[in-house]
């Protein structure tokens, strides 16, 4: 039966399945182009001779290194979404997600500071703001001569954004805004133990009842604005030790006019799309920790021997380096899939940009534990690295989204819209 159902589709299916034959074997999903196998030789290379030889001694010192990331600018990759005109590289959402999986495959904490950066910052203004902000901002930051974070998380606010409590009080003469409030947890909001980071991207309540989605405004603020300081530099991070995290306050904060990004009330569209490309960037970086644990393990695993025989011959080992495989298989290919489909300059890809997190958060995590796993007492030290990816990974379930947030979103707008399910 199945052989004459074939038969006699043949003649009319064939040349459509030829067509997809001729795209699936010349399509390489994780560099798709000879771009993208360009830039990833380019970190790889990158990351071997500069990023790796100092992630150990950062982590431990709790410090931010600022010569290497000034070097990103130099390679183009502070601005890797930005057109070539504001001084970026104007590639797509998989370079993103080429650059922090490399990155991250060597230090987590160094990506999660380029990560706000170029993407919290860099990225959302460029999406987000008007010309002259663009012309304004855009190459600074791109080139390193200024480093940016993005404040939307408070001291009593998150998962529950919209509740916001800082606001921004427009002028009589609508000539600037007077912010006040605290933002909390913001990456790059400190670059050293006492001075602030260089440009923000700020949420903050211009009207409206707390929890609307209409009073949401953002705001560029910039170091030296007054009544603009760091709050405290949060120490003893369980991981991303090496990425400064810092509070900031804003006491009578006159912002100009000008600095209004996306218009009054616009936020919340801001915020939805550069959520997107976070969370999908956010995912890469848990992919890096994955890849890296993988390869320690597995490499561990053939050398160290126990009872007369390496420890790749023991079934309980190889468990936990082929699921590991195979969950980083599968969340990389989730991972690249979702990002040669997202727009940066629209919304519309939430269920995968929180299922993409949502699925690699856990699995990066879970792939670094099976690695100290493999290596016993060597990988609960710090020689090996992966206690520190395991501490690292444990982030990607908490910031830019709990894990419990993506459960509720991904089931609400599936909900919402169950034609996405049936069209699968
Ligand atoms: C190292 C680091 C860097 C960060 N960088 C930035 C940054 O650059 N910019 C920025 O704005 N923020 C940043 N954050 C903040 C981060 O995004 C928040 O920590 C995160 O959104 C969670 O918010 P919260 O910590 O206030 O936890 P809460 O929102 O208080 O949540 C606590 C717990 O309650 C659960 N919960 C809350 N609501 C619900 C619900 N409706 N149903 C079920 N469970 C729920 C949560 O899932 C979580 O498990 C960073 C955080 C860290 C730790």
């Amino acid at each position: 039966m199945l052989g004459r159902l074939t038969t006699s589709l043949a003649p009319r299916l064939s040349p459509r399945l030829g067509a997809c034959r001729a795209f699936s074997a010349g399509t390489d999903l994780f560099n798709p182009t000879e771009e993208h196998v360009q830039l990833r030789d380019m970190l790889r290379s990158f990351v071997e001779a500069e990023v790796e030889p100092q992630a150990t001694e950062y982590n431990r010192a709790e410090k931010f290194n600022m010569p290497l990331f000034k070097k990103l600018g130099d390679l183009g990759l502070l601005g890797i979404t930005v057109p070539e005109e504001y001084g970026g590289s104007g590639m797509d959402a998989v370079a993103a997600v080429i650059a922090h999986e490399e990155l991250s495959s060597s230090d987590p904490a160094f990506c999660l500071s380029y990560l706000a950066h170029s993407m919290l910052f860099v990225n959302n203004l460029a999406q987000n703001g008007n010309e002259a902000q663009l012309q304004k901002y855009l190459p600074d930051v791109c080139s390193g001569a200024c480093i940016g974070g993005m404040g939307m998380s408070e001291p009593g606010v998150g998962t529950d954004v919209l509740s916001m409590k800082t606001t921004a009080a427009k002028s009589a003469d609508g000539s600037h805004y007077v912010l006040n409030g605290a933002k909390m947890w913001i990456t790059n909001g400190a670059v050293s133990d006492t001075e602030l980071g260089d440009r923000f991207l700020i949420y903050a309540r211009t009207e409206g009842e707390t929890g609307s989605p209409s009073g949401v405004s953002l705001f560029l603020v910039e170091k030296g604005f007054e009544g603009f300081k760091l709050g405290q530099k949060i120490m003893d991070k369980c991981g991303m030790r090496a990425s400064m995290t810092a509070e900031l306050v804003f006491e009578d904060v006159v912002v100009p006019a000008e600095n209004l990004v996306g218009g009054e009330g616009g936020a919340v569209m801001c915020m939805m799309r550069n959520l997107e490309i976070e969370r999908l960037v956010l995912a890469a970086m848990s992919l890096g920790i994955a890849r890296r644990s993988l390869l320690v393990m597995s490499e561990y695993a053939q050398e160290r021997v126990a009872f007369g025989h390496p420890l790749a011959h023991f079934g309980q080992m190889q468990r936990h380096i082929s699921e590991s495989y195979a969950e980083y298989m599968a969340g990389r290919s989730y991972v690249y899939n979702v990002a040669a489909n997202l727009k940066l300059d629209s919304a519309g890809n939430r269920v995968d940009s929180d299922g993409v997190k949502l699925f690699c958060g856990d699995m990066g995590k879970r792939v670094a534990d099976r690695a100290m796993q493999v290596l016993g007492g060597n990988g609960y030290v710090g020689e090996y690295n992966v206690e520190r990816l395991w501490r690292d990974a444990k982030l990607l379930e908490i910031g830019g989204g709990t894990n419990e947030s993506h459960h509720k979103n991904i089931t609400r707008d599936l909900g919402k819209n169950p034609e996405q399910l049936r069209r699968l």
